[in-house]
């Protein structure tokens, strides 16, 4: 029997498991696929405080899981397939095993959105990619796209010029939502054009098993063309990992978890930290705060909930 299990492993799962940790709680976390979540995937952190001179997302993650690991925290590298929070202790499912615990914190983060076409789902890793970091390096010498307006979409694209020919980022409106430094830095890049009030309505060439094009149309005059691409970067958002929790937790009309008086959610002794809760902040800082906050949680209502 666990006090605490602690789901995911990005900058809240690990901070929480940090504090989960040095309250002697000795925490399980249990990783998911992707080990250090989504800044496992992503080059310099320069807002992260405490290095001035920036890191790279993959460092920052194993430093993270160093520190939790130093304070007694155990590891297992494996996805959660369901819970059962109907009744305490609760119980947790993996393929190999069953855990029982007194109490769980949920940083199970959120997962990039696609466009949601046909082709897209089969031309992942086939020149389709949502993650610039990853793939970016496949791309020298060649012609891409970035699709989307937001803060994603301008980093992955100026990232993509270290790489790339040539990167048009193709929004569905005339006015990016990214923020005026990231703009600013991507208007002044020769390497970027913009393709604007334009929607991406399929891509080629799935029968290939590689990206040469894709289908564009202007959402305003309805105009339809083709455009020449050797790959395609999709950086639209991104959607909560929360699947295996409906119907346990309460959640709101997108599937973020909802927390509330901190991060307790509406079953007792269930907290929820980092992305899964937090549409509007989603930086790994913020995330790191909440995972803190629901290591207190979890400590002071395991204090209570026992003789
Ligand atoms: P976002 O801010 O939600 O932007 C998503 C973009 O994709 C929007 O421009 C949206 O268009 C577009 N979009 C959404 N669904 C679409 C669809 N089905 N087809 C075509 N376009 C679609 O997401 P984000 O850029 O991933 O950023 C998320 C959060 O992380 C933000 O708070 C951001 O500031 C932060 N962030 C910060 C940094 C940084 O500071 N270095 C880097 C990355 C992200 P509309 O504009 O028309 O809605």
């Amino acid at each position: 029997m666990r006090n605490v299990v602690i789901i995911g492993s990005g900058p809240a799962g690990y901070t929480a498991a940090i504090y989960a940790a040095r309250a002697n709680l000795n925490p399980l976390l249990i990783e998911g696929l992707q080990i250090g979540g989504q800044l496992s995937i992503t080059t310099d952190v320069e807002n992260f405080p405490g290095f001035p001179e920036g890191i790279m997302g993959p460092e920052l993650m194993e430093a993270m899981k160093k520190q939790a690991a130093r304070f007694g925290t155990d590891f297992l590298p494996t996805l959660v397939t369901k819970v059962d929070f109907s009744e305490r202790p609760f119980h947790l499912y993996t393929d190999d095993e069953e855990i029982e615990t007194k109490s769980v914190i949920i940083c199970s983060g959120a997962s990039a959105r696609l466009i949601g076409l046909e082709a897209e789902k089969k031309l992942i890793g086939y020149g389709v990619s949502t993650c610039a970091t990853c793939d970016g390096y496949f791309f020298r010498g060649k012609e891409i796209i970035v699709v989307g307006g937001g803060d994603s979409a301008l980093e992955e694209a100026t990232f993509l010029t270290k790489f790339a020919n040539k990167v048009a980022v193709v929004h569905r409106r005339d006015k990016l939502r990214a923020s005026k430094i990231m703009q600013d830095k991507a208007f002044k890049n020769p390497k970027i054009d913009f393709v604007w009030d334009t929607v991406v309505e399929d891509i080629y060439d799935v029968e290939a098993k590689n990206v040469r094009g894709v289908k564009l149309r202007n959402v305003k005059n309805n105009e339809v063309t083709d455009f020449r691409t050797d790959g395609v970067f999709v950086a639209i958002g991104h959607e909560p990992n929360t699947q295996i929790f409906q119907g346990q937790i309460d959640m709101d009309a997108n599937g973020y978890i909802i927390s509330r008086e901190g991060t307790k959610t509406n079953v007792p002794g269930v907290f929820a930290a980092g992305d899964v809760q937090d549409h509007v902040y989603r930086q790994a800082i913020s995330a790191a705060g909440s995972g803190c906050m629901a290591a207190i949680d979890a400590e002071r209502f395991l204090e209570h909930s026992e003789p």
